[in-house]
């Protein structure tokens, strides 16, 4: 995420403020451009029930981020107002980055994929999540129960898993979308991605119930960035996308704070303004390089204040390499 600044008096404001703290100016967003004041814009149609700041497409009408929303959660019960709100916070800062980067958001003919569905129980009680989190045909399922931290956190501790969050189910299904548009009609790009990630037309089903029944091959650390991409090629390349997505929103961040000098992001002599547009030009090599010394400076701040890791990952050779194949393919979608 970059630092965005009220356009009326200039103090700094967050990416999901509606108003400016300082001065009162009622904001919205404009994909691509930034912050204008709202009395210069048509606000989103979801702004009053979830408080969605972004600009609309058309007057009256939704957003660009939420025109791809074709479900939302069952607004009758208790709370699901607020997690149909942090949900779709999530989706804007992935569209945002989505957009800065160059990744198309449409078919040729116009229409928004992909698509959205956040549903779900009440899960507090019961086994586990009956809508499973997945994608398929353009299409994203969000348990909505995944809004809620203390239900991801018991599920990030049955899974076993380092890491569990609203960002990062984004990010990692995304990926499965952006397979389907940029990998699998593109003979070239397919063979590309298969020589890194392997072979995709192994069974989906049975690899991923093996996946549970034994869990992640021993020395998993040296080829993987986490055991759930070993499970299938689909999985390791949605894993690995949605860590390249870390990379460069973390660094983006980073480098807006001053935590990353902008020399260090220099593009053999082009100018380097530290934005992930800019960056998703550098070699993996390039970047992984930062992001390992900046995430083992920043786990160490978070463990003084006693959380986890900010980014309990290692990135090996090979995991790297993975990742500039992913790179490679978002900068060949996008003509850079
Ligand atoms: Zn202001
Ligand atoms: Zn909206
Ligand atoms: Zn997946």
């Amino acid at each position: 995420m970059t630092r965005f600044h009220c356009p009326v008096c200039q103090s700094e404001i967050w990416f999901h403020n509606t108003d400016c703290l300082a001065c009162g100016t009622a904001l919205a967003y404009q994909p691509g451009q930034g912050f204008v004041a709202l009395e210069t814009a048509q606000p989103c149609d979801n702004r009053g029930a979830i408080g969605c700041n972004w600009v609309a497409l058309t007057p009256g009408g939704l957003c660009r981020s939420c025109c791809h929303t074709t479900v939302i959660p069952d607004l009758s019960l208790p709370g699901n107002d607020q997690r149909w709100a942090r949900i779709e916070q999530a989706k804007r800062a992935l569209f945002r980055l989505l957009i800065d980067i160059g990744l198309p958001l449409e078919t040729p003919q116009g229409a928004p994929v992909p698509l959205f569905e956040f549903k779900g129980d009440l899960l507090r009680s019961g086994p586990g999540p009956h809508v499973l989190t997945g994608h398929e045909n353009s299409v994203i399922t969000l348990n909505i129960a995944e809004a809620d931290d203390a239900e991801r956190a018991r599920l990030r501790a049955e899974l076993n898993e380092p890491y569990r969050t609203l960002t990062g189910h984004m990010r990692h299904e995304v990926a499965h979308h952006y397979w389907d548009v940029l990998v699998a009609p593109n003979p070239d790009q397919l063979a590309r991605i298969r020589a890194t990630f392997g072979d995709e037309t192994q069974d989906y089903g049975a690899a991923l119930q093996q996946h549970y029944e034994t869990g992640a091959p021993a020395g998993w650390e040296e080829h993987f960035v986490s055991t759930y991409a070993t499970a299938h090629p689909w999985e390791d390349f949605a894993e690995t996308w949605a860590h390249f997505l870390h990379i460069l929103s973390g660094l983006e961040t980073a480098s807006a704070y001053g935590l990353v000098p902008v020399a260090a992001l220099a593009d053999g002599g082009a100018l380097a303004d530290g934005s992930a547009a800019q960056m998703v030009r550098l070699p993996m090599a390039q970047l992984a390089g930062i992001w390992i010394d900046l995430s083992m400076a920043l786990n160490a701040v978070n463990e003084t204040m006693g959380h986890g890791s900010f980014y309990p990952f290692v990135l090996s050779p090979a995991v790297i390499d993975k990742l500039e194949t992913v790179r490679q393919l978002i900068v060949a979608e996008r003509g850079a």
